[in-house]
């Protein structure tokens, strides 16, 4: 907060960075409808688009309240690529970002900033130049493996913008948002299949709705998760793909993000209205919205299909949450994908690891090699976190195959 009481990052009024960057994705998406689309060529992935805003404004540029400020936009035609992939209109993107933003309260250490876009598509994310320089690298590999599976649990992500003033450099990142706000989450989870220093802190504790960590959930839920075979089959198939894109990128250090929506727990509580949608007034049945993009929900990402037997009799059902069971028999829905891949493996984080494994159990920290460090993650997710149900004996339907 600066000294005229305004919230700021970087010591920028956020109002500005926020305002500043919509009036600049505008200007870079509505442009591009004036190119016409052709197939993406290497070229397309180095473009940066430059565009001035001077405060009096320009032929093309509006006037605005601010400093002068410059946005980049980076590889814009890549990613108009991206956004049509999952079926993302122009002007829907443009409606998306455009509209007032909800900032998201960051459990991360890093500081970034998170904005949900109101209609609950999207994420924007500050982050750091070196994460920013790796998705630039990233982009030509990435864009190969999100063509050939676009069902990933991996981010996906729609646009890269720098904002300049000031002599500050501000770069955020357009990703799809996993967990939908109008359902209500009781519990959610960071997990990265490490054991050191994962336990939420005290600060995280204390909050409504903290996001848990490894530690807590070995706590919770000893007894882990339980999916039926097909589920848990499908899920750990598809981790595992997205898991080997991510060792071939040498990536590490990104956690496998879980929402948790207790379906008898909210039934009994009446209904499922949310508590952590502000928009939304205590007591208003909330419409259950479909998603937009394709592929985004975690049972089209999976593509397993409901079984009759096993549907759950809800709504919520159209959010595409995962079916699950508590070892108790609580019915569940569950939100999932892997998040924060900016990190790649490099000199610094090798010193790290030798530092500090003098220290402590190597095989426990969470500064490993990628290939290890993706072993020990998805061991984690499928022997601790997620358990093959046994069948349910009280509906002996049969099998959908
Ligand atoms: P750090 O580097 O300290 O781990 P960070 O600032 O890079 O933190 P992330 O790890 O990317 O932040 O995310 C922090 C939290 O934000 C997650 O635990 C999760 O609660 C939420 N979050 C991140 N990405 C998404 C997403 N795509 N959809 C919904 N929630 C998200
Ligand atoms: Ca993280
Ligand atoms: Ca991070």
């Amino acid at each position: 907060v600066d000294t005229q009481g305004n919230v700021t990052f970087k010591r920028l009024p956020i109002t500005q960075l926020v305002e500043a960057l919509q009036l600049g994705i505008q200007y870079t998406v509505g442009g591009l409808q004036a190119k016409a689309a052709h197939d993406v060529l290497y070229q397309d992935f180095l473009t940066v688009e430059i565009i001035h805003f001077p405060k009096e404004g320009t032929k093309t540029t509006p006037a605005h309240r601010f400093y002068d400020f410059t946005i980049r936009s980076y590889a814009p035609v890549a990613f108009r690529h991206f956004r049509e992939l999952f079926n993302i209109k122009p002007d829907e993107f443009l409606y998306s970002i455009c509209k007032p933003l909800r900032e998201l309260k960051n459990p991360g250490a890093s500081g970034s900033l998170f904005y949900l876009t109101s209609d609950d598509e999207f994420i924007l994310k500050t982050v750091q130049k070196k994460e920013a320089e790796f998705l630039k690298c990233l982009l030509p590999g990435y864009y190969m493996n999100v063509t050939q599976n676009p069902r990933t649990l991996l981010p996906k992500f729609f646009g890269l913008y720098c904002y300049q003033g000031e002599n500050k450099n501000i770069r955020i990142t357009v990703m799809n948002n996993l967990i939908p706000s109008h359902v209500q989450m009781h519990e959610k989870y960071d997990l990265k299949g490490s054991t050191y220093k994962r336990r939420a802190n005290s600060a995280e504790r204390r909050k409504e709705s903290p996001t848990w960590k490894d530690l807590d959930f070995m706590e919770r839920h000893p007894d882990g998760l339980l999916l039926d075979t097909e589920t848990f089959n499908a899920l750990a198939k598809t981790v595992q793909r997205d898991c080997r894109v991510l060792e071939s990128f040498r990536i590490m250090d990104y956690s496998f993000l879980i929402g948790v929506h207790q379906v008898d727990a909210a039934a009994e509580s009446g209904g499922d209205r949310t508590m952590l949608n502000p928009v939304c007034t205590p007591g208003e049945q909330t419409s259950v919205q479909p998603k937009r993009m394709m592929y985004s929900t975690p049972m089209d990402t999976i593509q397993v299909e409901f079984d009759e037997h096993n549907k759950p009799d809800d709504h919520l059902v159209k959010t595409g949450g995962i079916p699950a069971r508590t070892a108790s028999g609580q019915r569940l829905l569950l939100y999932v994908g892997i998040i924060d891949i900016l990190q790649s493996y490099h000199i610094r984080k090798k010193l790290e690891h030798t530092f500090k494994s003098v220290l402590t159990d190597g095989t426990q920290i969470s500064v490993t090699n990628p290939s290890f460090y993706s072993e020990r993650f998805q061991k984690f997710l499928f022997t601790t976190v997620f358990k093959k149900a046994p069948p349910l004996r009280e509906s002996p339907v049969k099998r959908r195959s």
